[in-house]
């Protein structure tokens, strides 16, 4: 008898990343082969969190400050035109696409997709690194979701425990859903 076809887990990527021109100065950041070894395991999303919210390409470049203990996402020219409020209410409005996810890519150093290394500016002009806007939201969000990003994905180990990570977190759902 032929085995029935199980479908792949669903997988988030920044769509800079699969090669859509949607970064602020409407290049991309495609990353060929990481995408297609994405590909052999997972259905991919494509979604870029500044689109989304409406700020079009090309679009004034953002950053992330630290005010009176809370993180605003600014203009880098025009520092009083805050997008954090509106870049959090497009995320909201899509929660139910992002339950249906099973682990997202995300791109690097970006204030709003950044994972680890996206820079912070404080009060004094005072660098660190934290995570995009987006990053948090998610982060926040659905704890358990495996998350990852592109330089992380270089890492051919780092690579098999995300495809690992993933299989389980849909396995789970899926097993959840069954059990209602
Ligand atoms: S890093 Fe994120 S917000 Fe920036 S262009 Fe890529 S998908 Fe969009």
């Amino acid at each position: 008898m032929a085995s029935v076809p199980q479908s792949k887990p669903y997988v988030g990527v920044s769509a800079c990343l699969l090669g859509e021109r949607v970064r602020y100065d409407g290049d991309h950041q495609y990353q060929a082969d990481l995408i297609d070894a994405l590909k052999r395991h997972f259905q991919l999303q494509s979604f870029c969190p500044e689109m989304a919210a409406g700020m079009g390409v090309p679009r004034p470049a953002i950053h992330l400050v630290e005010q009176a203990g809370t993180i605003r996402c600014v203009q880098v020219d025009q520092p009083e035109q805050d997008m954090t409020d509106s870049l959090l209410h497009s995320f909201e409005q899509r929660f139910s696409m992002f339950q249906a996810l099973d682990g997202f890519v995300l791109k690097s150093r970006s204030p709003s997709c950044g994972l680890a290394a996206t820079k912070l500016t404080g009060k004094l002009g005072q660098y660190r690194n934290g995570r995009g806007l987006f990053a948090v939201w998610l982060q926040a969000r659905f704890p358990a979701l495996p998350l990852i990003d592109e330089n992380a994905l270089q890492s051919p180990l780092k690579l098999v425990n995300f495809i690992q990570r993933v299989e389980t977190y849909a396995f789970d759902s899926k097993d959840k859903e069954s059990a209602c």
